[in-house]
């Protein structure tokens, strides 16, 4: 038995069997070079070669399909003329790995591994920056060959057992993302954040995810009998036959606890005091419509729509999209439905993009809105599908990561556009997302154009404090607690006042207990959650004073880190305030709601 600690990404317990996935090949190719012992016999040497022609042809065919899709399309012109050079450049290095294979003895994947290496250090050399750039096209091209030596897939490609639990150093969303087809029950990381949308895809297909688990992919063997507890993030591997028979027992309440809650009808959402708060889901899956019936919640305030797209080898049209949006809007009757536009590039890039030679994979190359107006013809589709439902539902379009009043216009602009081409009477609402520093300097103006905003904690914070968000699990920090991202909050709420413009936060962390209280007291009357975090959030809500609320909101504004944040919110400083307030003879201590 071995016990494991790491940090929860999604709540749940889980027992299955480890399916180790190891996609990620990069350093199999560092630059420098690696001096590897890896004898075979002459004898070997011509199986070597065969191994290595097999894996030439494999990878040709990977390249033929994706050239296929690419054809299609005049914009990807480029990518067809970079794919018959990947073909060419797998030619030259299986020649050479075979070349090495017979004068130095070696295994094909060691031959294969210093050719690449060679090939990249050389190319890193050169005064010249674009052939210095073609070192990813020699590494892209060797990791397609590696894998298919190794036999190692994608994890999209792998058909996971019922019982899987995928073990892997990170997965990127379109892997999370493939698992919602198949009998995965729990995912165990080394790499990923609470806050990244791996953890938010985990989340809304209900099923527990730990990550930061060192050297995981090394320490738990595929078919080991694991033990996920996703509420305190800790792993057994080969538990003992008491430890399973505990966590059955624990499986079974929890199981039951859920159906109760299911059976509780959630009633009005108000604070302590009366105050009422409306309480939405964050959704990115068809189905979860279900959950936000079934949470009584009072719309979906975000649906993450590139989740529908993320393994996509075709560009999604807007028929496609009109038949989604419309079953979704109808299974939420009168309740609204804000759909986010695609926010698509960095690490949300799915195959009938990643194909694009401009468009680079990182997070902070074209994202979310300025994406979207690039790739007009995407957004035109979408835009089309949601203005079509919007004439007979409360369906309303909400763009992501607006960086000022320019970009906005522009998006607005299509929207108005896309309506005289479809002949629409009625002109859904349209929001802004609030989420890059860049927009909290240009308020004024985006809150004169739009019908509500959204504030993406997620994001904001990521950009404000300058940490990736896929990484927030190894430091506690990076959290939308931090005074900054308060501050910030604050200035978005007071702006939004002033323009009496509809606002809600639909960040995460609105999910937890603590900082929707801090929300609260901000003044942020309209919450977007995980449906899996409504009932915890709306039993805090209700258990919130609003005169508390506000002044501890206002005191966590003047705290210096996330750590004296955590500190005010403690119980014993609570009650401390309460009794304070009180005693007072100044209902507030002369600080309004
Ligand atoms: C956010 O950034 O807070 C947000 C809600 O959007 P996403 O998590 O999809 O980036
Ligand atoms: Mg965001």
């Amino acid at each position: 038995m071995e016990c494991m600690e790491g940090q929860t990404l999604s709540a749940g317990l889980a027992k299955g069997v480890a399916v180790v996935v190891g996609y990620e090949l990069q350093r199999l190719f560092p630059s420098t070079k690696k001096e590897k012992q890896d004898s075979i016999l002459s004898a070997d040497v011509h199986v070597e070669c065969e191994r290595m022609d097999d894996a030439l042809e494999k990878s040709k065919q990977d390249l033929d399909t994706f050239n296929a899709v690419a054809a299609e399309k005049p914009s990807l012109a480029a990518a067809v003329k970079l794919l018959s050079a990947h073909a060419t450049m797998a030619s030259e290095i299986a020649i050479l790995a075979k070349e090495r294979v017979s004068s130095d003895l070696v295994g094909v994947e060691n031959a294969l591994d210093s050719v690449v290496s060679q090939w990249v250090s050389r190319l890193q050399q050169i005064d010249n920056e674009f052939l210095r750039e073609r070192e990813t096209d020699v590494r892209d091209v060797g990791q397609r060959m590696m894998r298919h030596l190794l036999g190692i897939l994608p994890t999209r490609h792998i058909d996971f057992p019922n019982g899987a639990v995928v073990v892997a150093r990170e997965l990127v969303p379109s892997d999370a993302i493939a698992l919602s087809s198949s009998g995965v029950v729990a995912v165990v990381t080394q790499f990923g954040g609470k806050l990244g949308h791996t953890a938010i895809i985990a989340r809304a297909l209900g099923i527990p995810a730990v990550s930061g688990i060192a050297n995981v992919i090394q320490r738990i063997a595929s078919g080991a009998t694991l033990l996920v507890d996703g509420e305190s993030g800790v792993i057994l591997a080969e538990p003992t036959a008491v430890q399973q028979t505990q966590f059955d027992a624990r499986m079974s309440d929890a199981r039951r606890q859920s159906v109760l809650e299911d059976l509780v009808d959630a009633g009005p959402c108000k604070t302590r005091d009366g105050t009422a708060i409306s309480l939405l889901g964050n959704v990115g899956l068809q189905g979860e419509i279900e959950q936000i019936r079934r949470r009584g919640l009072a719309g979906v305030g975000l649906f993450r729509t590139e989740f529908l797209y993320l393994q996509s080898q075709l560009r999604p049209v807007a028929e496609a999209q009109r038949h989604i949006y419309a079953e979704m809007a109808e299974g939420l009757g009168d309740r609204p439905l804000v759909i986010r536009t695609f926010d698509l590039g960095g690490e949300k890039l799915p195959p009938f993009l990643s194909l694009d030679s401009h468009i680079a994979p990182s997070s902070l190359n074209l994202r979310g809105l300025r994406f979207s107006l690039v790739e007009r013809d995407l957004l035109r589709e979408q835009l089309t599908a949601i203005v079509q439902v919007a004439q007979t539902a409360d369906v309303r379009i909400l763009f992501p990561m607006v960086i000022g009043s320019h970009d906005f216009k522009q998006a607005i602009a299509v929207v108005e556009d896309v309506m005289k081409d479809c002949d629409a009477i009625r002109r859904p609402q349209i929001g802004a997302m609030i989420e890059t520093p860049a927009a909290l300097f240009d308020l004024d103006a985006i809150l004169e154009l739009a019908d509500f905003i959204a504030i993406g904690t997620n994001d904001l914070t990521q950009y404000l404090l300058a940490a990736d968000r896929e990484l927030s699990a190894e430091n506690d920090d990076v959290t939308a607690l931090h005074p900054a991202v308060l501050r910030a909050i604050e200035k978005v709420v007071v702006a939004a006042k002033r323009w009496n413009c509809p606002l809600c936060v639909c960040g995460e962390e609105a999910g937890e207990v603590e900082f929707a209280e801090l929300l609260i007291g901000l003044g942020v009357h309209e919450l977007s959650v995980s449906p899996s975090r409504a009932i915890a959030i709306r039993a805090t809500i209700a258990d919130i004073d609003l005169a508390v609320a506000s002044v501890l909101a206002k005191r966590a504004l003047t705290c210096q880190s996330p750590h004296e944040v955590r500190e005010l919110l403690t119980q014993a400083s609570r009650s401390e305030l309460q009794t304070e307030l009180e005693q007072s003879s100044s209902p507030m201590l002369g600080i309004g709601p």
